[in-house]
């Protein structure tokens, strides 16, 4: 196993464990250690247990949120930990450290269906997308990772390899007692979690034991390997994006689309608005530009079984396109690859070119960074809570673009300071767009987690005795709070 130890050790020869996409700056450590084995690692977690050295897991670093930074103690990476193995039930076993583009590939090059979690950044490890339960554009249809997972197999604090399969054990009047972990109790929560939410533990009345350490983002021991299922490939998918020509426009046909009851097997509903179509104007780059009367933009994916389903699809978008005076002809997509391409070179432009904008601004203020919202609500109240996001950051002139999610009524405002003071402002902005969001029923965070930067707007979601209610399965199963 590849150990390194001594802060300024790491610092020269592997300063990459201490750097994420959250841009937060000072992470440090005294030691650090990449297991190639279930018992390497549980070896190294038992060492550091007995010596109340604390440790931060760390996967493919591409957390927005910091959770993988460590603030001294040890790093324990799962990197090295990539056999991926096919079961006889149809599933697959990969270890935490697989790369999403490493477990695609091995899917499309063994198997018939595909593993629907695409958190954008393939980049990303098995590991770290349970432990943020990351999501993707085809949650809509989907649902978020903790879907597809049906076992794990974790290293506990103090070094106890610990298995689960789903199904095993539940919480039965909010609690569980298994014979390792001993008897876990959920707090009661005031309102029940929205159903896409990455902030404090997943807690409902009933769920599966598995699912409270889905999401549980490096606080609960290391995720060493997990059994993950995957879904039948359909004969068609359909990208398609939309730009209606005024705000009327897209929101009707937003509203159209989410109540509709005819048969369209929508995977995606995605949103960019107009700041983002001027944003990409005045960036242009390797990338399709946008129709030139385009206000909004809505990104569609939709899947077919054959091609009378297919034929069914496009006739009934047609319709609702007309209906809400979106122009069909300015539409692109379609089925075939190049389309689809285009469609996803277009999606990507918007987040290399806000980092490209950043990158400019970084060369006079080096401590400058974009500042990310991740809030959701119901998508009944999506209009609602984006007319907000937009009033405040305009109240505080900053310069911005909001895109997402829309069919899980959620959202990224992404604020791009220019100097010091924007910083601050852009700060303020994004606790006020989270509490708006809780304030409209929904979460601080949908897919990203709160890691070490957003740790604090956990107060903004819930009350101190359900805060303490899950600090108090934590102290269970990590007493001396050696992790995260
Ligand atoms: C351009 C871009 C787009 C993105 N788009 C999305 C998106 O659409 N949806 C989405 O959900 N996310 C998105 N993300 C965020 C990120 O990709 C996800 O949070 C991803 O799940 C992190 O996985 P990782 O392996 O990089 O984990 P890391 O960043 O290394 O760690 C993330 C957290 O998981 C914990 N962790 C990591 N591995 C383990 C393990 N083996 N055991 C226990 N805990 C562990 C860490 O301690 C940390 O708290 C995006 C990021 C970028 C840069």
């Amino acid at each position: 196993m590849r150990s390194v130890t001594g802060r300024k050790n790491i610092s020269e020869m592997c300063a990459d464990l201490l750097q994420d996409e959250s841009n937060l700056s000072g992470a440090w450590c005294e030691a650090a250690a990449w297991p190639e084995n279930t018992d390497e690692a549980e070896e190294y977690i038992r060492e550091c247990s007995r010596s109340g050295i604390p440790l931060t897991v760390s996967g493919g670093l591409t957390g927005i949120a910091g959770g993988a930074l460590p603030e001294g103690g040890s790093v324990i990476s799962a990197s090295a930990l990539k056999d991926i193995r096919l079961l006889g039930n149809g599933n697959i076993t990969a270890g935490a450290g697989v790369t999403i583009e490493e477990l695609n590939s091995f899917v499309s090059a063994n198997m018939d269906g595909f593993y629907p979690p695409d958190p954008t950044e393939e980049t990303a490890t098995v590991g770290g997308t349970i432990a943020t339960d990351a999501s993707g554009a085809d949650t809509f249809l989907y649902g978020s990772t903790r879907k597809w997972v049906e076992g794990l197999q974790i290293i506990l604090p103090g070094g106890r390899l610990f298995t689960i399969k789903r199904g095993q054990y539940k919480f039965e009047n909010r609690t569980c007692t298994h014979p390792l972990l001993g008897t876990l109790q959920l707090p009661l929560l005031r309102r029940e979690q929205p159903p896409k939410n990455a902030a404090g533990y997943h807690i409902r009345e009933g769920m599966d034991l598995i699912d409270l350490f889905i999401g549980s983002e490096g606080t609960l021991g290391f995720i060493s390997e997990a059994e993950l299922k995957l879904a039948p490939e359909p004969q068609y998918v359909i990208d398609l994006a939309v730009f209606p020509e005024n705000t009327g426009s897209f929101w009707e046909l937003y509203g159209s689309l989410l109540n509709t009851e005819e048969h369209l097997r929508i995977r995606a509903l995605e949103m960019m608005d107009d700041r983002c179509m001027d944003f990409l104007r005045s960036h242009p780059g390797e990338f399709p530009l946008p129709p030139a009367n385009a206000v909004f933009c809505l990104l569609l994916r939709a899947e077919a079984d054959n091609d009378e389903h297919l034929e069914e699809i496009l006739v009934t978008l047609d319709e609702m396109l007309i209906a809400s005076n979106s122009n069909p002809e300015t539409a692109w997509g379609g089925f075939e690859p190049s389309e689809r391409k285009r469609i996803k070179d277009f999606r990507h432009a918007l987040p290399e070119a806000v980092n490209h904008c950043i990158s400019e601004v970084r060369r006079k203020y080096p401590s400058i960074h974009k500042f990310g919202s991740d809030g959701a609500v119901g998508p009944s109240r999506l209009e609602e809570y984006y007319n907000r996001t937009r009033s405040i950051l305009e109240d505080r002139g900053l310069p911005f673009v909001i895109f997402g999610h829309a069919g899980d009524g959620h959202i990224h405002a992404n604020a791009m300071p220019e100097d010091p003071r924007q910083m601050l402002l852009a700060d303020s902005a994004m606790r006020e767009i989270a509490a708006a969001a809780v304030e409209m029923g929904g979460t601080v965070s949908a897919e990203h987690g709160l890691g070490k930067l957003k740790l604090d707007y956990l107060k903004l979601m819930y009350s101190e005795d359900e805060i303490r209610g899950m600090e108090a399965i934590r102290s269970i199963i990590d007493p001396d709070h050696l992790f995260g």
